[in-house]
């Protein structure tokens, strides 16, 4: 059988490494076709070395003479540079898989591309959704482009989902971990500090998602990710705070049923099974021991984490809305690892920035592009005042 060619957009941070890990075990399976990274030329290298893609793109065009030298010695591997490049390399014609683990806005372009050159998508960037959501997936469906979740709760639900047909979801029920500060108090809120909120309690990931988990705002995304990936109501989906995270989500039907998908916290099986749906492959690592630990439910609280209430406010509203909300956090979320502002700021300045920015019901890219800069601006101004 011939090997599924994979091009993974952020290949050096977590759920990239984790991905190489992944086609590493399953070389039968799969290749790689394409690699790349914002800034990390280093590690970009080492990975085209150890994998001999096609192709390898730094996004920073500044960082482009460095990672040239660094593959002088691999001269088949073709190195680009720049946002454009990335748009460029997803439609290359032996790519099959198109993994989205870039963080941000950025993934929007690419992700467009891809769906446009018919590339199954592995969607880890979530903000894609949250941004342009009914674009992605009105764009999904006029190409046939197929995305699979790579977001742990949303491949959960996915899997919940296999062989259910056309039966209707009645509720989804999205797991949270509540993050490092589910016990803090809205006083400790005040105080708390970058590392604090760097030390997630059950997931290693990247620095922005680690913070957007401290402040639930990934939730609030996911919400949103939920709400277009499987095509139902906010209020058909409920947040439900379990800290174990070994219930990585459920779907409830009309019945009364619930499924859902349990493990050990391990993002190389969401990851693997975007991979290889509908087939389930070895995975090695730790499995479930239900006699380990009780597994605990609560109500997330939307006053100390106003973030997830700002979320779902940003979806009645609908529009543009998601877009300036995900632009103002990813301002904030850079302003608090550079402690340019504290903790409940982030939320403060999200909240307003919603109140500032142009409102569009019915956005397009171009709206979008606009919106994003617009927001950006807005946020940067408060944080800087
Ligand atoms: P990370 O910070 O560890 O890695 C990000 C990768 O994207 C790096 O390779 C970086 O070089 C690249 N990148 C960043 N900005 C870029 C830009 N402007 N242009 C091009 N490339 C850029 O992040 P991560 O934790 O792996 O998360 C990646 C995405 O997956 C995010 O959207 C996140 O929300 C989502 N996600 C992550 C996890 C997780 O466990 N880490 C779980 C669910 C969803
Ligand atoms: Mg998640």
């Amino acid at each position: 059988m011939k090997k599924k060619q994979i091009a993974i957009l952020g290949s050096t941070g977590s759920i990239g490494t984790q991905a190489l890990q992944v086609i590493e075990a399953h070389a039968d399976l799969y290749e790689v076709y394409a690699l790349t990274a914002n800034n990390r030329v280093e590690l970009l290298a080492e990975q085209a070395h150890r994998f001999h893609p096609a192709a390898i793109v730094i996004a920073n065009e500044a960082r482009y003479d460095e990672l040239k030298r660094l593959m002088t010695d691999l001269p088949d591997v073709k190195v680009y540079a720049g946002a454009q490049a990335l748009d460029d390399i997803v439609e290359a014609t032996p790519i099959d898989i198109v993994l989205t683990a870039m963080v941000g806005f950025a993934g929007l372009s690419p992700t467009i591309h891809a769906i446009r050159a018919r590339k199954t998508i592995a969607l880890a960037n979530k903000e894609t959704l949250v941004v342009a959501g009914e674009l992605i997936l009105q764009l999904a469906e006029q190409y046939h482009t197929p995305i699979l979740p790579v977001d742990s709760e949303h491949s959960a639900i996915f899997q919940s989902l296999v062989g259910e047909d056309d039966n209707p979801i009645e509720k989804i029920l999205l797991t949270a971990s509540g993050g490092p500060f589910r016990l803090k108090s809205m006083d400790d809120l005040q105080l708390v500090t970058k590392a604090d909120a760097l030390r997630h309690p059950t997931w290693d990931m990247g620095a922005k998602i680690t913070i957007d988990s401290a402040t639930m705002m990934n939730k609030g995304f996911e919400v949103i990710e939920a709400k277009w990936l499987f095509g139902v109501n906010a209020s058909q989906i409920q947040v439900l705070v379990h800290p174990q995270s070994i219930v990585h989500s459920a779907v409830q039907f009309r019945d009364g049923a619930v499924k859902a998908q349990l493990g050990v916290p391990d993002m190389r099986l969401p990851i693997q099974y975007a991979f290889s749906f509908p087939q389930r492959l070895e995975l090695s690592g730790d499995r479930l021991d239900f006699f380990a630990q009780p597994l605990e439910f609560f109500e997330p609280d939307l006053q100390k984490f106003r973030c997830l209430a700002l979320a779902f406010e940003a979806i009645e509203r609908g529009g543009n809305m998601p877009c300036i909300v995900n632009a103002a956090n990813e301002i904030v979320n850079r302003g608090f690892l550079e402690d340019c502002c504290s903790f409940l700021q982030m939320s403060d300045i999200i909240a307003e920035t919603m109140q500032r920015c142009t409102f569009s019901a019915s956005p397009d890219y171009d709206t979008y592009v606009a919106t994003d800069a617009e927001a950006r601006r807005i946020a940067t101004a408060m944080l800087k005042s």
